[in-house]
């Protein structure tokens, strides 16, 4: 999406490791680009968007990611966007970890986005796609640098004769149709999204039960994945803590991709929420086995969908 459509210079919103992979990418690709960075615990802002747009008046495409999944946070997309659209600019959305979830209102104000077959919409590894208006594919013709990732070259071919210009991933393929097709018998975007929201509501509670401390408040936090602080206890290790979890049955992420030290939970994936009870469970009893008695909340704070 960036190197065949985005024109630069760029200006590229990031509050995230997803964010400061976008800046990676304009940066090989050899693409101008302007950052502007805020810390990964508070949303980018419109403010910011258009402070950052009167500075530098000669960006043409503005990058942004949707659910910044270093944390699970939510950026304000459609309100962005309206500035993204004030200033005259084109937007362009990283929304993989939140396509199939989360639905973004008005795509009028938006020049394309970017997702894959393997996150919210619970397909195979092994796919991405791109939505763009057949306009936008037309005029980026001969433009991207990347013969195997230029979109608009990929897009006449299936327009001519339905076929991809090169193997085409047949098994990934296969899977997202059958993917899509659960996708529908859940609800759609409404029901995947409703449920992953519950999902989180169960954890976050439990969590706040148990005493941990969430890196996000309720306001920012999305339905995809939750970020907990590590227990500052000498006795908790996140490696033992990781290694009883899987005995238990649970595959947590092992690493953290934020600046404070934490973990993350995911919300999506074939996950309900008694998986989550489950989880939380086998999480009070390693807490218990280490003997790690955690601070009593003070207080559940309110839950936001
Ligand atoms: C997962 C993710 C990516 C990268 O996806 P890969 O399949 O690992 O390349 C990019 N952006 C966001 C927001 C993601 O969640």
């Amino acid at each position: 999406m960036i190197g065949s459509l985005s024109r630069p210079p760029l200006l590229i919103a990031t509050n995230g490791a997803y964010g400061e992979r976008l800046v990676e990418i304009a940066t090989r690709l050899g693409l101008a680009h302007r950052v502007l960075r805020r810390s990964e615990v508070v949303a980018i802002t419109p403010a910011d968007l258009d402070e950052a747009l009167h500075a530098w008046p000669e960006v043409r495409s503005v990058l942004v990611v949707h659910s910044e999944t270093t944390t699970g946070l939510l950026n304000p997309v459609p309100d962005l966007a309206a500035v993204v659209a004030q200033h005259g600019k084109r937007l362009f959305v990283d929304m993989m970890s939140s396509f199939g979830a989360i639905d973004l209102p008005d795509l009028a104000a938006i020049e394309a986005v970017a997702a894959s077959a393997n996150k919210c919409l619970e397909g195979a590894p092994g796919l991405a796609f791109v939505l763009a208006r057949p306009a936008s594919l037309r005029a980026a013709a001969g433009r991207s640098i990347s013969l195997v990732l230029d979109l608009a070259d990929q897009w006449a071919r299936l327009e001519k004769d339905g076929q991809f210009r090169f193997t085409p991933p047949t098994h990934v393929l296969a899977a997202l149709d059958a993917a899509l097709d659960a996708h529908a018998a859940e609800g759609g975007v409404a029901g995947r999204g409703g449920r992953y929201a519950h999902n989180r509501d169960r954890l976050c509670a439990g969590l706040d039960a148990l005493g941990f401390s969430r890196l996000l408040p309720d306001a920012l936090q999305g339905p995809i994945i939750v970020t907990i602080r590590e227990p500052e206890d000498p006795r908790w290790s996140l490696p033992v803590v990781y290694d009883q979890l899987v005995a238990a049955g649970f595959a947590i992420y092992p690493g953290k991709l934020t600046s404070a030290a934490t973990f993350r939970v995911g919300c999506i994936g074939q996950v309900f929420s008694e998986d989550l009870d489950r989880f939380l469970a086998a999480l009070a009893a390693i807490l218990d086995r280490l003997g790690i008695t955690l601070p009593t909340p003070t207080g559940t704070p309110a839950l936001e969908s």
